[in-house]
């Protein structure tokens, strides 16, 4: 790992976790955090999440041979201008933002001569805010590098090792192939979990105390995703809408399918698309991505 200073901007879950695993893992680096929000500040200095915290983006941009953008997709080229001014020519500059074209515009248009390798850590929680996060969120989870086409190959490497050094396992794309991909993993079952929480919160022949009461029965685990960040969500799906209307447009139409066998007593069909869907779980496990256990490892005590 061969930086030394590193500024976090933005101290919620990830940059939190961010600054967590750097201190934790990275013998003798100096971590020092931003945030636009006083209260977030506040908190980070009181749990002494960093090294320091600086109170404006020029103090937290003057030192840093690595900067580490953590904020809101929709707030990165704002959280990156405001850097600009004081940020050293040498320094390189990653993100974290859960999609990448609309941020490896703004990055590239708000600090023009930086080398940028834009990063996503595809590791998270529902949870936001500098008390979410936790130094080993990183653990064998991918963080998918998405450099524009010329950028300097040992920067990349650089910023690759770094996402190692927090734990992850690093892979490269095109941030238009990230947007695809992500786009199916991530942003299409948070818009079907926000869809679903809301329809059952919705209906009037159930009340609001049965849909609690019986969510065991699997709305539970739609409720964890459907309560994400508001401000983080909603800028994914203003950043991807592309890709991700046209794998709505595909879910729909499965999802059409799926009606279509059930309207017509079609058991076979409907049995046959249960038993692809549980293989996939089986190798989402086998791979080391989800706990082995029944239930997600719930103790049932
Ligand atoms: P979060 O907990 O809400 O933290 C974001 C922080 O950034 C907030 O404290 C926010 O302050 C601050 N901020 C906003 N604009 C800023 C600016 N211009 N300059 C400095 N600070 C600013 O969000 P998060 O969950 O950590 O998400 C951060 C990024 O990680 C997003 O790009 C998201 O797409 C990506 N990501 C999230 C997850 C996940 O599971 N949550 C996983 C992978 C990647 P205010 O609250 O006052 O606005």
């Amino acid at each position: 790992m061969s930086f030394t200073r590193i500024t976090v901007v933005g101290l919620g879950l990830i940059g939190s976790s961010v600054a967590r695993a750097a201190r934790a893992r990275i013998e003798g680096v100096q971590v020092t955090g931003y945030d636009a929000d006083p209260e977030v500040r506040a908190t980070a200095r009181e749990i002494g999440l960093c090294d320091e915290i600086a109170d404006d983006a020029d103090a937290a941009a003057r030192e840093a041979d690595l900067v580490v953008l953590c904020v809101p997709v929709g707030a990165m080229g704002r959280a990156a201008a405001d850097l600009a001014p004081a940020l050293p020519a040498d320094a390189i500059v990653t993100d974290v933002g859960s999609c990448k074209a609309s941020v490896v515009e703004a990055l590239a248009a708000a600090l023009p001569g930086h080398v940028i390798v834009p990063a996503h850590p595809v590791a998270g929680t529902e949870q936001s805010g500098p008390t979410a996060g936790f130094a080993t969120l990183f653990n064998h989870r991918w963080c998918i590098l998405t450099p524009p086409e010329g950028t300097d190959p040992v920067a990349v490497d650089r910023v690759a090792g770094f996402w190692r050094a927090l734990g992850a396992e690093v892979e490269t794309m095109a941030p238009d192939h990230h947007d695809r991909v992500l786009a199916v993993t991530s942003h299409l079952p948070h818009l079907i979990a926000y869809t679903i929480v809301g329809t059952a919160s919705d209906l009037e022949e159930v009340t609001q105390s049965e849909v609690i009461k019986y969510s065991a029965g699997g709305f539970r685990d739609f409720t964890r995703i459907a309560a994400s960040d508001p401000t983080m969500w909603r800028d994914v799906f203003l950043a991807n809408r592309e890709a991700v209307l046209d794998m709505l447009q595909r879910f729909s139409e499965d999802l059409a399918l799926l009606q279509r066998a059930i309207r017509w007593g079609q058991g076979d069909a409907l049995f046959d698309h249960f038993t692809q869907t549980r293989a996939i779980r089986r190798s989402i496990v086998e791979q080391g991505q989800d706990d082995a256990r029944a239930d997600f490892g719930r103790t049932h005590e």
